[in-house]
């Protein structure tokens, strides 16, 4: 008998095309709505292999229903819709997919950085709405990206890749994790400082961490004032390791100059969240990894992560943590 699999989203035909050659596949078909929680319940009874995106909670009573689970494959390097540890202590094998995203999340985390810096956004509304009367020199000015001092908070595969970038602009590059990395130090000229003399020194401030018990609201009120009144703070990571409310007020109050954000605690985000009223906020929805070529290789590699662990293979991005 087949061993059973279910995808939490319509995925391109070849990739599936190829879980269905060896096993039997379920999928939910809707490309653009998650799927719902009580049919995710119903559909993990039987199944061997899930995969999933970042949208499905993976959690006790979920794992609980999944008697026969032998592995959960996030299509995502981030892992904290996932409760590891239960999945572990039921004998489930969870994988991610690091790496094949790390460049792609890096130009965006660039392209955020620059168009916060550069008001682009607000610029090209400026533009649409007809506000384009005259040119007057200090008309929508930013603040300069080249030569200016960048704070990477997790120097990982994404945090370093955005310092490679930041050294083609001439930027000055402090980093903090809680450990130090000396290859990148020595190869990439970068600074290791403590928390707080990031967020003092530091024009842009960049947080790439995971998610975790440790980084959640790990920007919060007390950071945020540390942090110059020209700074920008850049998130691409995760939601939540930026406390909203207190993100809200710096930027209401002008403690901090601007934010560019790709996430946020609740996604989608409410049009009505307050955080979307300030003109000092640029946003976009989660879009860190939206390539066309990126989306395909994670999709791959997630595949393959499931049909390693389903065919007795160990899973080459098996979370080990
Ligand atoms: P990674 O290689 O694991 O890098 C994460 C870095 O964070 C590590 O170097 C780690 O260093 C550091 N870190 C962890 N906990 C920390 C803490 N408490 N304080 C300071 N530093 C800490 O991961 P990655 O591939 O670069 O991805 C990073 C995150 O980006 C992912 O977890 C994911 O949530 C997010 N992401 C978002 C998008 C998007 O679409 N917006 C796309 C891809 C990834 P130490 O262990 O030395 O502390």
């Amino acid at each position: 008998m087949k061993q059973k699999v279910y995808i939490t989203r319509k995925l391109p035909d070849e990739i599936v095309d190829r879980m269905r050659e060896k096993y039997e596949v379920r999928m939910w078909e809707e490309e653009e709505i998650p799927v719902p929680r009580e049919v995710l319940e119903k559909e993990i009874e039987p199944v061997d292999g899930l995969f999933c995106l970042l949208t499905e909670k993976i959690d006790q009573p979920l794992l609980e229903n999944a008697k026969n689970l032998k592995v959960v494959a996030n299509m995502a390097v981030g892992y904290n819709n996932i409760d590891v540890d239960e999945a572990r202590a039921r004998g489930v094998v969870v994988t991610n997919t690091p790496g094949v995203l790390t460049e792609t999340t890096a130009d965006l985390t660039f392209a955020l950085l620059m168009a916060t810096a550069r008001r682009i956004p607000e610029a090209s509304e400026y533009l649409r709405h007809g506000k384009w009367e005259t040119w007057s020199p200090m008309q929508l000015t930013g603040q300069d990206v080249h030569g200016a001092t960048l704070g990477i908070i997790g120097l990982g595969r994404i945090g370093e890749a955005v310092a490679r970038r930041a050294k083609g602009f001439n930027m000055n590059v402090l980093y903090h994790n809680r450990s130090r990395h000396h290859e990148a130090e020595e190869a990439l000229d970068l600074q290791y400082v403590e928390f707080d003399e990031l967020l003092k020194e530091s024009d842009f401030v960049c947080v790439l961490t995971p998610l975790t018990k440790e980084t959640e609201n790990m920007i919060g009120r007390e950071q945020l004032a540390k942090m110059k009144k020209t700074a920008i703070l850049i998130n691409t990571a995760r939601g939540g390791i930026v406390n909203e409310d207190a993100l809200y007020d710096a930027l209401k109050n002008n403690e901090i100059w601007a934010a560019g954000l790709d996430v946020f605690v609740k996604e989608p985000v409410s049009v009505k969240h307050r955080l979307l009223t300030l003109p000092n906020l640029v946003t976009i929805p989660h879009i860190g990894s939206a390539s066309i070529q990126t989306r395909m290789k994670m999709a791959e590699v997630a595949a393959m992560n499931l049909m390693c662990v389903l065919d007795g293979e160990e899973a080459p991005n098996k979370i080990r943590e």
